[in-house]
């Protein structure tokens, strides 16, 4: 009834109280993460859909803390919001450089690795000079470093231009996340050369219902190619999506071939299916 019952404003009020509660709380574990090490780092082998030979891995960031395993999707927003993305964006790039250098070491055949990278990080006057010293100290071969980044970094235009002219005359290569969802896709393109466009997967995703997008995502393969760069269609899960993608020359990443697995297991199964 009415007297106990809650009317819609409460309601609402009550859900946004909860949920800033919940923010608050994560804020608060998410300072202490990295010394807890709680964080991990989990990685998504990425293929030559025509081919099967595995090109490279996404380096995808797991934070597991008292309340249990936090999405990226709900915990980088507020490391970004926070300014804690600055540490823990570089651990992430050590991280994978450690694991670039381990593999090195143990003599397996390397391949990139990509990282994700935050607006904030990439706008940073010092992160030119950090990944510099981070492949130094790793002693990485800079091509073996891929960082993506996603057209928000494109709002600060020409700092991220002088970034990005600076990360590839180091070496590095840039990956442009997302590509197509943005509202500026192409003029991101347009100025700037990037070594590789991610096809966001809503495009896969809808190409076997719609024709339209299908014929979008035929397009946009054909920019990345025209352009030479490299093309990464994501979300790739079923076989008749492969079969959708294999006479365009792309590469693939998703659950159809791998989730994103622990470094341990990645390891041991890089070594057994791809070997030495
Ligand atoms: P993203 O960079 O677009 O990463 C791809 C996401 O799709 C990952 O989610 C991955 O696990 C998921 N995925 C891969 N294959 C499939 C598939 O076949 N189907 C479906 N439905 N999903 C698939 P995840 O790991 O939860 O990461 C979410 C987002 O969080 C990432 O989206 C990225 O924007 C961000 N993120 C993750 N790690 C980092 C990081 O170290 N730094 C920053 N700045 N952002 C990160
Ligand atoms: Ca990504
Ligand atoms: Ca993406
Ligand atoms: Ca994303």
């Amino acid at each position: 009834a009415k007297e106990n019952g809650k009317n819609n404003y409460q309601f609402y009020n009550d859900e946004l109280n909860k949920k800033m509660k919940r923010k608050m709380i994560l804020e608060t574990y998410l300072h202490k993460a990295i010394e807890n090490n709680e964080l991990t780092v989990h990685y998504q082998p990425q293929f030559d859909i025509s081919t099967y030979r595995m090109v490279g891995a996404e380096a995808l960031l797991r934070w597991k803390c008292e309340l249990g395993h936090i999405p990226p999707d709900e915990f980088i927003p507020i490391a970004e919001e926070t300014g804690l993305i600055m540490p823990i964006g570089e651990w992430v790039i050590r991280q994978a450089c450690m694991d670039i250098k381990r593999f090195k070491n143990k003599n397996i055949n390397l391949f990139p690795i990509s990282v994700n990278i935050s607006t904030r990080q990439l706008m940073a006057p010092t992160f030119i000079d950090r990944i510099r010293s981070i492949l130094l100290e790793e002693e990485v071969d800079p091509n073996y470093l891929t960082l993506e980044i996603t057209e928000s970094s494109f709002l600060y235009y020409e700092d991220a231009k002088n970034n990005i002219l600076e990360l590839r005359n180091l070496g590095v290569r840039v990956s442009l996340d997302d590509f197509g969802i943005g509202y500026s896709s192409l003029s991101m393109i347009r100025n700037i050369k990037i070594d590789e466009l991610k096809i966001d997967r809503s495009f896969l995703n809808d190409s076997l219902k719609n024709n339209r997008v299908k014929s979008l995502l035929e397009a946009i393969i054909q920019i990345g190619k025209r352009i030479n760069t490299k093309v990464v269609v994501e979300g790739i899960e079923t076989k008749e999506q492969i079969e959708l993608l294999s006479s365009h020359g792309v590469y693939g990443q998703g659950y159809f071939y791998s989730k994103p697995i622990p470094i341990n297991e990645f390891e041991s199964w890089y070594i057994e299916t791809i070997g030495k």
